[in-house]
């Protein structure tokens, strides 16, 4: 045994585990079937220009401890997340505020959009209560209780249905309350008060958490699985629980998506890093035009060109990259079978967004091995 601890995973949450437990004095080796470290935050400097390549990560948190922790690693900039929504040509402001408000019904003020959204939100609890239910059972009820059924039907049916690859009725509801609602005309994605893309790229942060720990990449852990387990005393897996443990419950489902990136020869292609695509028939759910995450004002021309990348959901099959866990009650109660198995392992310590199948954002995920090193080094 060479290591006190085989990560599984390069990324946030193993960078940052090993990352804390070398502080320890402990010898780490890094593993990762990709050929590059950074997991999803991966974001290659192609043509002077950071290119998220498996979707948008903007960091953001309220959590003071991670802010600590990530400031130590990395500068970040002044990024504020406002995308805009297109439907059949028209544009919005997202999340859902007094923008939104004015371009949907024209109102001009916040007793005017509360009086339009109270009409609709009164309709949803009245079906609501006709349906004998206490709380919204599902996305669809919670949008309308929250944004009524203008907003519903423009900006979040579409995009969710195809996003999710199933009806907005069967999924669960606690998707859609990620995003605010406001009645003060503020385009900021999130509440949260810390909020930006590291200067450099996520590279910058990752190598920093990285630094002088032994990395191997293209290593795929479950080709050698008995030859890994042996190199360390303990192993931390941030990969797939369900095939950790050979899919003996079932597979756990996820959604998947493809992306296609491009790029043009124009300076600036759509004005902001974010547009969604609300409507159902068009296949993508949104293009990113990345130099917006690190370019503002007059900067943004000094490329004569662009990169952009349209982002089309897609199923999950085996073998596609696992993005989003599918929550459902099933699916939920699938994983907490495999957590109980996850608990007799006591050389094994399961975490980040596959392990615990969650819907985790970066700072999250950062949370969860802050709190799984605490706990080692106790
Ligand atoms: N959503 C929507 N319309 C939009 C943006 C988001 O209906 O224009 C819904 C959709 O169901 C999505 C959820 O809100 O899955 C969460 O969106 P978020 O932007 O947080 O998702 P992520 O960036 O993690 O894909």
């Amino acid at each position: 045994m060479n290591y006190d601890y085989l990560i599984v995973g390069a990324g946030l949450f193993g960078s940052v585990f090993a990352h804390l437990m070398k502080q320890q004095g402990k010898r780490c080796l890094v593993i990762d079937k990709r050929p590059h470290v950074g997991g999803n935050t991966y974001s290659p400097c192609i043509r002077g220009i950071h290119r998220h390549d498996y979707g948008a990560h903007i960091f953001h948190t309220s959590d003071p401890e991670v802010i600590d922790f990530v400031c130590q690693h990395a500068h970040f900039n002044r990024y504020t997340n406002s995308p805009i929504a297109i439907h059949r040509g028209k544009l919005f402001n997202l999340p859902f505020n007094m923008n939104t408000f004015h371009q949907m019904w024209g109102v001009k003020t916040p007793a005017e959009a509360q009086a339009m959204l109270e009409e609709q939100r009164r309709e949803a609890r009245a079906e609501l209560q006709r349906l004998g239910l206490s709380q919204p059972q599902n996305l669809e009820q919670q949008a309308l209780l929250l944004v009524g059924k203008d907003i519903y039907h423009t900006l979040i049916k579409g995009y969710t249905e195809k996003q999710w690859g199933c009806t907005a009725n069967t999924l669960p509801p606690e998707i859609i309350r990620r995003l605010p609602v406001r009645f003060v005309f503020d385009n900021n994605y999130f509440n949260d008060s810390f909020q930006g893309i590291p200067e450099g790229g996520y590279n910058v942060l990752t190598d920093s958490l990285l630094n002088g720990i032994e990395v191997r990449l293209s290593e795929d852990f479950f080709e050698g699985r008995e030859e890994w387990m042996k190199v360390a005393k303990k192993v931390v897996f941030s990969g797939p629980i369900d095939r950790f443990f050979d899919y003996c419950f079932g597979h756990l489902p996820y959604r998947s998506l493809r992306f296609e990136h491009l790029e043009v020869e124009e300076s600036n292609f759509q004005g902001n890093a974010v547009v969604n695509y609300t409507e159902a028939d068009v296949p993508y759910t949104r293009i990113i035009e990345h130099k917006h995450f690190e370019s503002f004002g007059e900067d943004v021309y000094r490329l004569p060109h662009t990169l952009i990348t349209k982002e089309y959901p897609a199923a999950w099959t085996p073998g596609a990259e696992p993005f989003y866990p599918i929550n459902t009650p099933e699916a939920n109660a699938c994983h907490e079978r495999y957590k109980q198995l996850a608990a007799q392992q006591d050389r094994v310590i399961f975490g980040g967004r596959l392990a615990d199948y969650r819907y985790y954002d970066m700072a999250p995920t950062i949370r969860c091995a802050l709190d799984a090193a605490r706990k080692e080094a106790q």
